[in-house]
């Protein structure tokens, strides 16, 4: 199917994209347009205005400042997997990264239109939630009459497809604290095998000490929760203890009740499969992240 008319419009800066938005009920942002176009081509998305803000340059890069990593929202996927930057800042983010879906999708994806679509079933929402990273938003008059505001990942995610992102606003950046020696992050999911969307992706940062004690834990579950979704029975439970095959498994296993009951179900996989798979998936990351998954 053809996607219906819509006028097209290059922005050359943040602030004439934000002035785009402002003045065209309708207009939507095209970054990689691996989401907006077969969004449009199916007719769930009909932008009156397409405003292609890939040639914004100040929206793209990597780096890292006082223990924060920086990454320009147009930063692509295979951006970030080929940086050494990223693999010594956030080795968890640069892992995810080269398992998004194929080359073609990591060559033109981009983080910030991966996050913005919100799509359940994507890597880097659980991913971004987890190492609590904080989104840059710029806006400025028309609708919301909203400056520059930051938005920890916690609290971007609305819904599916749905964030607190208003009409006239461009996310700019991503920032994430720079992971610590003692700490130690992993993701792992059940993949789709056509596209490597997640079926159900499991996330983890522990903090560990000398003594293969957990004294710190952050964990989510995604691609079966509306947005990710945080394990704070999960946390409670590695927290003081060894990190054990025994002592895992019993503290992935508390997810179930950290879930609720919207659980997403679909002719892939039922919404009981996914949530039976959320402990396990949590193990494997829990396992590759402590080593024990090579014993
Ligand atoms: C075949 C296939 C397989 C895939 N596999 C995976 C996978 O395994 N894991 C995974 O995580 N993802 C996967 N994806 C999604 C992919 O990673 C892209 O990141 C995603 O399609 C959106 O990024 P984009 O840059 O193409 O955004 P676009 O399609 O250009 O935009 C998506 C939406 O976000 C809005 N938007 C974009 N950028 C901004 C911005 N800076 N500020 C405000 N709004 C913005 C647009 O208006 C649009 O509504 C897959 C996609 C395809 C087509």
């Amino acid at each position: 199917m053809f996607a219906t008319e819509f006028e097209y419009k290059k922005a050359s800066s943040i602030s004439e994209a934000i002035q785009l938005l402002s003045s065209n009920e309708g207009a939507k942002i095209l970054a990689g347009g691996h989401s907006l176009l077969p969004m449009m081509k199916l007719r769930l998305a009909r932008p009156t205005m397409v405003i292609d803000i890939g040639g914004i340059e100040e929206m793209r890069g990597i780096s890292v400042e006082n223990g924060t990593l920086r990454i320009g929202a147009l930063t692509t996927h295979a951006q970030i997997a080929d940086s050494h930057v990223v693999q010594e800042a956030a080795g968890i983010l640069w892992e995810t990264a080269y398992g998004i879906g194929d080359p073609q999708v990591r060559n033109r994806g981009t983080i910030g239109g991966n996050v913005s679509h919100a799509d359940p079933a994507s890597d880097l929402p659980t991913v971004l939630t987890v190492v609590d990273a904080k989104f840059t938003i710029q806006g400025q008059g028309g609708i919301t009459r909203r400056g520059s505001r930051t938005v920890s990942a916690g609290d971007f995610f609305v819904g599916p497809f749905t964030t607190v992102l208003a009409e006239n606003e461009v996310l700019t950046a991503i920032e994430i604290p720079v992971l610590a020696e003692n700490q130690k992050a992993e993701y792992a999911k059940m993949a789709h095998p056509a596209t490597s969307f997640a079926v159900v992706g499991a996330g983890v940062v522990l903090t560990v000490d000398n003594n293969n004690v957990c004294t710190a834990a952050r964990v989510a579950v995604g691609g079966l929760t509306p947005t990710p979704t945080r394990g704070p029975s999960v946390e409670a439970a590695l927290v003081g203890k060894e990190l054990t095959d025994e002592n895992i498994a019993a503290a992935t296993a508390l997810i179930d009740g950290d879930l609720g009951s919207d659980i997403l179900g679909d002719i892939f996989a039922s919404a009981e499969y996914r949530r039976a798979m959320a402990a396990i998936e949590l193990k494997h990351a829990i396992f590759h992240a402590t080593g024990l998954a090579h014993h």
